[in-house]
């Protein structure tokens, strides 16, 4: 039976607080973890955060937080005092900015999994261009990985392909989180580079972002528990 070391977090892309509250009781906090991002912050607000804590699930609260130091220390506070298990700032935001973010969990009563996005999955090489960065996307992330864990950041968010470069450099600690998933089958939406849940754990996943192959699945909770049946043993 699935426990609460399930390693599958339920991406709660929805647009209402009654539409996230229903999935919610579909199913289990020992079944899965659940991420709410900034759709469902920017609709239904920490109230939302609060219940879906408070119903007894580990939340990651994915809002990337991108500002000054000062700002982003504030804002992580007040994620902190939400009760959540998990939540993230861009790496591009910088060390000094990350280790403020570090500073406010350290101080905080609820000491929540802290992870960085290093270059979202959407921007490509020439994207990075554009932006006058000459490196390589690989670098890039290397570096950027780097920086988040010398700022005494718990590990990163990333694609699935990027896993096994990041633990030949980075070992085994750092915590890499990994969205793209699809299972076997599955309609693969607007996702690009897609790994199924069990070639992700066996790449070093520490845990699979999944949205809709669950949510929009006719029978979610049954889905659920196949994917975590199928990793159970890995
Ligand atoms: O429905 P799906 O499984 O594609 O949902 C993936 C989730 O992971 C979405 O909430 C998406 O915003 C998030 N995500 C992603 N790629 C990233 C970072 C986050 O798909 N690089």
């Amino acid at each position: 039976m699935p426990t609460k070391s399930s390693k599958i977090i339920v991406a709660l892309d929805f647009e209402s607080s009654e539409k996230a509250i229903s999935f919610a009781e579909s199913v289990s906090p020992g079944s899965c973890r659940l991420k709410i991002g900034k759709e469902l912050f920017t609709h239904a607000g920490p109230d939302l955060v609060r219940r879906i804590v408070d119903m007894g699930f580990d939340v990651f609260l994915d809002l990337k937080f991108h500002d000054i130091p000062n700002t982003v220390n504030k804002a992580v506070t007040a994620a902190c005092n939400l009760g959540v298990w998990m939540l993230n700032v861009h790496a591009m935001g910088g060390r000094t900015m990350m280790q403020a973010a570090k500073q406010a969990v350290e101080s905080n009563r609820n000491k929540p999994k802290l992870i960085a996005v290093s270059i979202l999955t959407s921007t490509n090489q020439q994207g990075l261009n554009e932006l006058g960065i000459k490196k390589s996307v690989q670098q890039v992330v290397t570096d950027l990985t780097r920086m988040a864990l010398e700022s005494g950041l718990d590990g990163m968010v990333c694609s699935a392909q990027e896993v096994s470069y990041l633990r030949e450099q980075f070992g085994e600690s750092p915590l890499l989180v990994t969205p793209g998933i699809r299972p076997a089958g599955a309609d693969a939406n607007d996702q690009q580079r897609i790994m199924t849940p069990e070639q992700a754990i066996l790449c070093g996943s520490s845990y699979l972002v999944i949205g809709r192959p669950i949510t929009q699945h006719q029978n979610p909770l049954q889905e659920l528990n196949r994917l975590n049946d199928s990793l159970m043993n890995l």
